[in-house]
């Protein structure tokens, strides 16, 4: 269940390419921006133009890789492929852009982890759509100029704040995905049940989607694990007894809060008297970077109401007392 997704077999993989919406028709939630992207892809597709540069940011598993994939099926081109981390070298870069036909998709996730030199590098190419490329080496070594055919780069980045100035400023749409409902989510584990050939009750369903942390992904993956107690358990039907039985079984919390977010909550109570507390002590506290939790961590405790932020740092609210059966009142002990 890492949101992540990192750590997922092949099958799993496949699995989860197979739930993927293909179209804006398929994909649930994320109204306004699904709103707004319709009209820019029109308008791209009825100029014959190249969609600007795009950036999707928010918390892993919302759907940025999936968005990246929709647009350009929408656009009607080619996308590739890459991350920030695995685009070491400038030459790497070279070799992907020169290959793309007009209009087609670069599609970078974990954009904010592109080494300084290739970000260099693509400014350019983003700019202006020219490279300079080196070719031969010692005495001849010269770099000549190439012309890419317009392309559009789609950015994924879970950090924001991490990407630099320059870079934030060539992309003319910048979208941010929100955590979705339980409403939403009802509807996504409804679609992959479907697509699974699965058969579920709509109790089920909703009980799935309240504990999947706002998150599509958590949610297809608590969906696949429900339907393997339900064949070995059950009869084969997701039903509100096999889903609250299998949710239990798997130690998924009530809210769908993950470790560190619990951890973060029972930290601040238990070492900060329930806080406020500053976000650099808070991140040394629970081993994580400040950024990841105010990026990853915080927005979804914070939306759930089992944190506010003040002037003074980080304070946890009634809910986390209750949520983590604490009593709230003076620090007991020494
Ligand atoms: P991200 O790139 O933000 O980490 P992904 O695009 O990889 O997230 O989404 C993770 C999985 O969740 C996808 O395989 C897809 O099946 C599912 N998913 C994400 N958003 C939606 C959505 N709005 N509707 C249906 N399924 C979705």
């Amino acid at each position: 269940l890492d949101p992540s997704g990192e750590g997922f077999s092949h099958e799993e993989y496949d699995i989860e390419r197979a739930l993927r919406p293909l179209s804006f028709d398929d994909f649930t939630g994320q109204e306004q921006v699904i709103e707004n992207l319709e009209i820019f892809v029109q308008a791209a597709n009825g100029r014959g133009e190249a969609l600007d540069h795009t950036l999707f940011h928010g918390p892993p598993g919302l759907g940025k890789t999936t968005l990246a994939n929709i647009l350009a099926n929408e656009l009607g081109v080619n996308i590739k492929v890459t991350s920030g981390p695995v685009l070491d070298k400038p030459g790497d870069l070279a070799g992907l852009l020169t290959n793309l036909e007009e209009r087609d998709v670069l599609f970078i996730d974990e954009i904010h982890r592109l080494s300084p030199i290739v970000e260099e590098y693509l400014y350019s190419a983003m700019e202006d759509f020219k490279i300079d490329i080196m070719i031969e080496s010692g005495p001849n070594a010269r770099t000549v100029q190439i012309t890419l055919n317009p392309f559009t780069l789609i950015g994924a980045t879970t950090r924001s704040g991490l990407l630099t100035a320059p870079m934030r400023a060539r992309f003319g749409i910048s979208s941010r995905l929100q955590y979705y409902n339980t409403e939403l989510l009802t509807t996504i584990v409804q679609r992959s049940a479907e697509i699974l050939n699965v058969p579920i009750h709509m109790e089920a369903a909703i009980e799935i989607a309240g504990r999947s942390r706002g998150t599509p992904r958590i949610a297809n993956a608590l969906l696949r694990r429900v339907r393997d107690f339900a064949q070995i358990k059950g009869n084969g039907t997701i039903d509100i007894e096999i889903a609250r039985f299998s949710l239990k079984a798997l130690n998924v919390d009530a809210h769908g809060l993950d470790e560190m977010d619990n951890k973060i909550l029972a930290t601040i109570i238990d070492k900060f008297k329930g806080g406020p507390v500053g976000i650099t002590t808070l991140a040394t506290a629970v081993s994580e970077s400040a950024e990841t939790i105010e990026e990853v961590y915080e927005p979804f405790l914070i939306q759930q109401g089992f944190i506010v932020r003040t002037p003074r740092g980080r304070e946890v609210t009634e809910a986390a007392y209750t949520h983590l059966n604490r009593v709230k009142g003076p620090i007991q002990g020494g």
